[in-house]
């Protein structure tokens, strides 16, 4: 997919063989000897009785060293070759002529001189170059990286197609791909634009929650775009060396300059896009900073005419540095948000595509239950249908495997050894459907659509799964309600049927109280303070990361306001549950014996409920 120079890869201990080979010519080259017949060495007396003797057969006289053979009677030792230090002597040349050895001197020739220096100087440099650049190719190798080239950039050019994602893979979103559609347009036909005055922006920077395909959609402009498309990691950028980030920023931009148009992603530009004033604490943030820094001036310097357009995605753009999102550097924003039902179920055909199903699949039904999910998790849900029906042994995926595969996303997978006994499982079930019966009785809360007491591995239980008619965007003052007193419903089943409480409620304790503290702080749903914010989002992408805008005094206050919406709520679930315990004890029963209630076996039973009812209650009305 990726376009790189793939050189077939060679195991370590090749290089180390070639190494060693060198290592070893080397040596031989420079200690002939080594490779010669052994030279024995003796001292000066002993050559000299030895010619005395005249036992010795051919000399050479070298500058300081003496080298000689013996004749055959005398080398009973086995070695070839004798040599002795030279020591100024006038006489050796009489003493030699009277034993009859052969001899000469070795003048150093101007060739060997030069062969002496290329041993000694030469020689040796080019054996450590040649090493050390062994040693980085194996680094780099190793490393997976160009840990060796500093500074260049390691953006990955992928080339028309060579990703295989066209817009067509992205489901939903479709102001997003409108919105990159029109810069595809402009790097194929400039003039149009050119024409009338229009200029691209130079940046544009996809913002939304993880998983929503930002760097799905990025991919596919590379599919579609067929100009050079030069992706990056904002990570990727921050080097184990200081500067070199900064020096990867030029190098990225040069290359992008001369593939012109073209384009340049940069994915999680927040990792070197972070505000730079922002607490740098001890030193540390200066090599970022930096990097940053490069980024802007090269946005600045380059001409925006020329067809380099910058794309890059965050999810957490509030942390981004103001001067980024400036005009003339990324002007654009293109968010790209959680999907809604559409959105869902487009998701969810284009993953199940990719695997085998049966024809009788309900999307729409998993598209409702899945409300809140991002692109990444549908496509975990059809890829945990898929691993379910190969355990089961079916060769499709049916409508089963996926609602299961729902709930294992949402909430892990079952538990099978889990241990609980039967009160445990008794009180479970009774906190699940006081959930469910507490929902169903409220005006307009979402209807149940599933409750379960098998437990999971993420730690639940059980749960009760209510799924909304239909897509909301905004929530009333009364739904708010109406959830925190569904919420509350579990605690108060236990309450009313056991007369005592457990730990079982912590989830929803939390939930409620942060739906409550957010109706107040930031809704403005509270008589006390009105519209006033007293609470601000920092990442709206990230989940509830807040921070208090308001006194001590006040933060009090809306302490109190919290307490008194939370206990108002579990006083009604309380009064709803004691009223129709009858409906309670029959649901109860019902799910402690299947452990799973759908929806309409939960709607049936209640209606059955209040059809035998329905008399009593009119009596009483006629007294
Ligand atoms: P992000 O970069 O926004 O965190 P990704 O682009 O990495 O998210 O998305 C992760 C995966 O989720 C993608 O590879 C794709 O399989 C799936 N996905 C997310 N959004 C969509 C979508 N709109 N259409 C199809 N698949 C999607
Ligand atoms: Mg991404
Ligand atoms: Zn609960």
């Amino acid at each position: 997919m990726k376009q790189e120079s793939k050189t077939p890869k060679k195991p370590l201990i090749f290089y180390y063989l070639i190494a060693m080979l060198v290592l070893l010519l080397l040596n031989a080259l420079v200690f002939p000897s080594l490779l010669s017949p052994r030279v024995k060495e003796v001292s000066y007396d002993q050559f000299l009785s030895l010619v005395e003797r005249k036992e010795v057969n051919k000399v050479a006289i070298e500058n300081d060293v003496i080298l000689f053979t013996v004749k055959d009677d005398a080398a009973k030792d086995g070695y070839a070759y004798y040599q002795t230090g030279r020591i100024e002597d006038a006489d050796l040349v009489n003493r030699l002529k009277e034993s009859g050895a052969e001899f000469s001197a070795v003048i150093p020739t101007q060739d060997s001189a030069l062969l002496n220096f290329l041993m000694t100087w030469v020689f040796p440099i080019i054996l450590f170059v040649a090493l050390g650049l062994l040693m980085a190719r194996m680094l780099t190798k190793h490393m997976g990286s160009n840990a060796m080239s500093f500074g260049k950039s390691n953006a990955k050019i992928y080339v028309e197609s060579q990703t295989g994602k066209s817009f067509a893979d992205v489901a939903g979103q479709d102001e997003a791909k409108d919105a990159l559609r029109e810069i595809v347009d402009f790097l194929h036909n400039p003039d149009k634009y050119a024409a009338i005055g229009a200029s691209l922006p130079k940046g544009v920077l996809l913002v939304g929650p993880p998983g929503t395909g930002k760097t799905l959609l990025a991919q596919a402009v590379a599919g579609e775009a067929k100009v050079p498309f030069f992706s990056i990691s904002g990570s990727e950028f921050v080097e184990m060396f200081v500067g070199m980030g900064a020096a990867k920023v030029r190098d990225l931009f040069k290359q992008a300059q001369e593939k012109a148009p073209c384009i340049v992603f940069i994915d999680e530009i927040d990792t070197i896009g972070k505000k730079r004033d922002s607490g740098s604490g001890i030193g540390g943030n200066d090599e970022r900073e930096q990097t940053l820094n490069q980024l802007l001036a090269e946005m600045d310097g380059f001409d925006g005419a020329k067809g380099v357009v910058i794309l890059a995605a965050t999810n957490r753009p509030d942390s981004l540095d103001k001067a980024l999102l400036r005009p003339g550097r990324f002007d654009r924003r293109v968010p790209v948000e959680l999907p809604d039902l559409q959105g869902r179920i487009a998701i969810l055909k284009v993953h199940a595509k990719d695997v085998k199903m049966e024809d009788n699949i309900d999307f729409d039904t998993i598209g409702r239950a899945t409300s809140g999910a991002s692109g990444a998790e549908l496509a975990n849900i059809i890829n945990e249908a898929a691993l379910r029906a190969v355990r089961m042994g079916r060769s499709k995926v049916a409508q089963q495997d996926l609602e299961e595969s729902v709930e294992v996303v949402i909430a892990g997978y079952q538990r099978k050894g889990a241990m609980i006994n039967d009160r445990e499982k008794r009180i479970i079930a009774y906190h699940e459907i006081g959930h469910a019966l507490v929902a169903a009785r409220l005006k307009d809360a979402a209807p149940v659509h599933k409750i379960t007491i098998i437990p999971r591995t993420s730690g639940a239980l059980g749960y009760t799964m209510q799924v909304e008619e239909e897509e909301r965007v905004l929530m009333s003052k009364e739904d708010l309600l109406n959830q925190i007193i569904t919420l509350t419903g579990g605690r108060s089943a236990e309450e009313v049927v056991f007369n005592s409480i457990t730990s079982g409620a912590s989830n929803d304790i939390e939930k409620a109280t942060s739906t409550a503290r957010a109706m107040i702080t930031r809704f403005g749903m509270s008589d006390t303070f009105d519209m006033m914010e007293l609470e601000t989002v920092n990442n709206p992408y990230l989940g509830s990361d807040t921070s208090l805008v308001c006194s001590a005094e006040t933060a009090a206050q809306v302490d109190g306001e919290v307490r008194d919406i939370i206990r108002a709520a579990h006083q009604k679930a309380l009064t709803i549950l004691r009223d129709n315990r009858d409906v309670m004890d029959k649901l109860a029963a019902f799910l402690l014996e299947k452990e799973t209630i759908t929806g309409e076996e939960f709607m049936e039973i209640l209606k059955q409920c209040d059809a035998e009812r329905q008399p009593v209650s009119l009596v009483k009305e006629n007294q």
